[in-house]
């Protein structure tokens, strides 16, 4: 027990150290030129971070879950950019260590990545189909010698361009009906990625997504065997939610810190008053403790029920709800708070380029509610409420 707990937490050390050496210092140019953080995705792939979630068996570092979820945090704070690009790329490892069922590809593929520090990208939303994870349009063909084809037309790649892989969902054949999908890992030199946009977004500039269509020819064995409405269930979703709402967290930690600053600054200057923004800093503390306790609370539920022999427990009504209500209350959250530390610091909040400006956390957190849109959520959660026996 204590020494997974050492491994987590020098695990952590050499996370916050990224943070500020390579995260931090790059992000302002990062988010200005809308390119990828390299500098921190190189620190992280030389440190073995991107292996941190592949068991020691495998390979890798053997990290918990809950370790992750506070580097997302930690990297949050520094960059957002930087975490949803590392967030993104950890939640296709939870899916695939969580459903490997034995399979010997994807267990070389694991130790392949733990070796090289591959880096994977995400292929789920779908021209048609939108946000909509449960169903695909694009589908697993058969081609010649047992192997197969796809083609997806995809309208967010998040850094497609620089990925060594990418995980896509699909229907299982051609006759398949949209919901009857699977997940597919191929590798770039199995693919062609034609740009269909430009990437020139409000925020998460870093993360450089523009669409894609993607074309790809594979060996059936790089179908992952669990189907995917399991593992979107017990895996993608939750553990979606969870290291978003933990990096969103982040940024909104560090939107708190500048208005602080900012309310310590103006005291200093006027050592005999009490600002009138610090009471103003106390209301935005409560609001950044409710986005914490929402955050910390999901991550013991997922835990626990991790945890248990029947992981299923995962994918019962009352526990969608429980972290599709955690995606909505934190896409909302972290953008408020975010909004708070900008009104405490007036205009040096509002300008880009002073130690107060959380321009670039305002932007960034704004891109939460729409990641899967809340609406589509609320959808979801409309049509459990009306069905639902156990919450
Ligand atoms: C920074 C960023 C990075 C991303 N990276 C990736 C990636 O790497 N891979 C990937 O696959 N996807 C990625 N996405 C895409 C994302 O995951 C969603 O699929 C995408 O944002 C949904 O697109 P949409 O807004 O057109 O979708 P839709 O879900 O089609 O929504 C369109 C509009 O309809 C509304 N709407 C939808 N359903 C309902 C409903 N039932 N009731 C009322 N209104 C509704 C929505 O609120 C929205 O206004 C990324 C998105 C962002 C913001």
């Amino acid at each position: 027990m204590s020494v997974a707990i050492d491994v987590d937490a020098g695990f952590l050390n050499g996370i916050r150290k990224i943070a500020d050496e390579f995260a931090a210092v790059n992000a302002d140019d990062v988010d200005r030129k809308a390119r990828f953080p390299v500098e921190a995705l190189d620190a992280l792939r030389a440190d073995g971070a991107l292996s941190a979630l592949i068991p020691t068996e495998l390979g890798g570092g053997g990290i918990s879950f809950e370790a992750v979820a506070a580097a997302c945090f930690e990297l949050g704070r520094r960059c957002g950019s930087s975490a949803m690009v590392y967030a993104m790329h950890q939640i296709q490892i939870a899916c695939m260590t969580r459903h490997l069922a034995d399979a010997p590809w994807f267990e070389a593929y694991l130790r392949d990545v733990a070796r090289d520090q591959r880096l994977i990208a995400s292929v789920t939303s779908e021209v048609g189909t939108g946000g909509d994870l449960g169903r695909s349009n694009a589908a697993v063909t058969p081609s010649r010698d047992g192997n197969a084809t796809f083609e997806k037309q995809a309208p967010t790649v998040s850094y497609g361009l620089y990925a060594d892989d990418l995980f896509t969902t699909l229907r299982r054949t051609p006759d398949a009906e949209p919901g009857d999908q699977v997940i597919v890992l191929t590798h770039k030199d199995q693919m062609t990625l034609e740009q269909t946009g430009t990437w020139d977004p409000l925020g998460m500039r870093g993360t450089s997504s523009p669409g894609f269509v993607v074309r790809a020819e594979f060996s059936t064995d790089q179908v992952l065997p669990t189907p995917f409405p399991i593992v979107a269930g017990e895996s993608m979703v939750p553990v979606s939610h969870l290291l978003w709402s933990h990096l969103w967290l982040g940024i909104a930690t560090d939107a708190f810190d500048r208005a602080r600053a900012f309310v310590r600054a103006s005291a200093k200057q006027r050592p005999d008053q009490v600002p009138p923004t610090a009471q103003r800093l106390s209301h935005l503390m409560s609001e950044l403790s409710l986005l914490r306790a929402e955050v910390n609370s999901a991550l013991r539920d997922f835990t626990e029920a991790s945890a248990t022999p029947d992981r299923e427990r995962l994918s019962t009504m009352a526990s969608i709800l429980r972290f599709n209500n955690l995606k909505i209350a934190a896409s909302e959250q972290a953008p408020r708070v975010c909004q708070g530390a900008m009104a405490i610091g007036g205009i040096v909040g509002y300008k880009n380029d002073t130690p107060f400006s959380v321009g670039r956390h305002l932007r960034d957190t704004m891109s939460a509610p729409l990641m899967i849109a809340n609406e589509r959520i609320h959808e979801r959660n409309a049509l459990l409420l009306l069905i639902a026996k156990d919450v």
